[in-house]
């Protein structure tokens, strides 16, 4: 049997590199709560995404909610969201003690569909969720607009678009937050991550509150807080990998290049479409396997797992039809989310996939036309 390719590798310094750069917290014996590396950290990437405030997190998830929290919404309020995402998304409203309402998504891109927003209004909505899914930029103007016209917040779950510029701008400048993760997984990664960008700079005394549990000195606490702080050591390890990152972005486009031309021509296989407004960071690849491939996206799974190739079915089911979400949104009008969902599918892609690797996974997938 071949190797076994997974759908992902994570990205990661050298060994020498990394050791070199935690020494130091040998001397100072300083790990976390909000140390020099978190400091410098926050300073770069502030600087790198393009934003105006940023606040670092211990992962994508604990953002979602913290930022979520941090706007005090009424128990019991409404966020219009995409079931087309990971499960975080909707976790983090329902922890929240808010209700998500799906919209459905767009066919060209898998992002939310605008034009399905306002419908779903009513007067216990307090705001909007939407996912830059794979990195696909979702249709901002229209989005804020919407937000604006019904005094609705906008809250992006950006976790897949880190890097992305959208009309010369840091993605994460727009809205009123949107939320990164540095999961190993992600293309960019403090082994476990994540970050809220905002320009109201009130949120980051809030934020700051929010994960850190409140505390504003030895004897005060100024009000209740979880515990979401990032550590030195992940600190360290961002930016050990931020200083790789075009490195890592263009050795992914290459690859990202090498998968399109010789998919493109396969019949029922199609892509989603490109906003020529924002710039790419080659996260992912999903394709879509439409009717006129040989084959149903579950057969093609199956077959590329016979020859060890791991491609994941991202992003399958939709969250509103996960086991715990299910009873509750049957009856949801979904069917562009429930039928994207059920044809993609993310072949295996990171920065060091050799060219052998691609040449195996492309053979299983071409040839194969009706
Ligand atoms: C990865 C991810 C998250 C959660 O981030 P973690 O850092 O894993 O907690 C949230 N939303 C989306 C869309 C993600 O892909």
């Amino acid at each position: 049997m071949d190797e076994k390719i997974l759908v992902t590798q994570s990205s990661m310094p050298t060994y020498e590199e990394y050791i070199e750069a935690i020494k130091p917290l040998w001397e100072s014996c300083w790990l976390t709560n909000m140390g020099e590396y978190h400091q410098e950290l926050e300073r770069q990437l502030k600087a790198y995404l393009d934003v105006p405030e940023i606040s670092l997190m211990v992962n994508g998830h604990m953002a979602l909610e913290m930022i979520i929290q941090a706007f005090g919404f009424p128990e019991g309020s409404e966020v219009i969201t995409t079931p087309f995402t990971f499960v975080s998304t909707t976790h983090a409203i329902v922890r929240n003690r808010l209700i998500p309402v799906f919209c459905d998504i767009k066919n060209s891109d898998g992002t939310m569909d605008e034009a399905k927003i306002e419908d779903l209004i009513t007067e216990k909505t307090v705001a909007i969720l939407p996912v830059h899914v794979y990195g696909n930029v979702c249709n901002i103007e229209e989005i804020q607009r919407i937000a604006d016209n019904h005094g609705l917040r906008v809250i992006y779950d950006a976790a897949h678009a880190f890097g992305v510029k959208y009309k010369g701008r840091g993605i994460g400048s727009y809205g009123d937050a949107s939320v990164f993760s540095f999961h190993a997984t992600k293309v960019f990664n403090t082994i476990e991550g994540g970050a809220v960008t905002f320009s109201d700079k009130d949120l980051y005394e809030k934020l700051y509150n929010l994960k850190n549990f409140g505390i504003r000195g030895e004897e005060c606490v100024a009000s209740i807080g979880a515990n979401a702080k990032m550590n030195e050591l992940q600190a360290i390890m961002g930016l050990c990998n931020l200083k790789h990152i075009e490195q890592a972005v263009a050795a992914r486009k290459e690859r990202f290049l090498y998968y399109r031309e010789h998919l493109q021509e396969v019949k029922g296989i199609r892509f989603f479409d490109e906003n020529k407004d924002a710039g790419k960071n080659y996260a992912y690849f999903p394709i879509l396997i439409e009717d006129d491939y040989a084959m149903n996206r579950d057969a093609l799974y199956d077959l590329l797992r016979s020859h060890n190739i791991y491609a994941r079915k991202y992003f399958y089911p939709i969250t509103a039809d996960m086991e715990c979400y299910a009873s509750q949104y049957a009856g949801a009008e979904l069917s562009t989310a429930r039928k994207v969902s059920k044809n993609v599918l993310t072949i295996p892609f990171y920065e060091k996939l050799e060219k052998e690797q691609m040449n195996r996974i492309l053979q299983c997938i071409k040839g194969r036309e009706k």
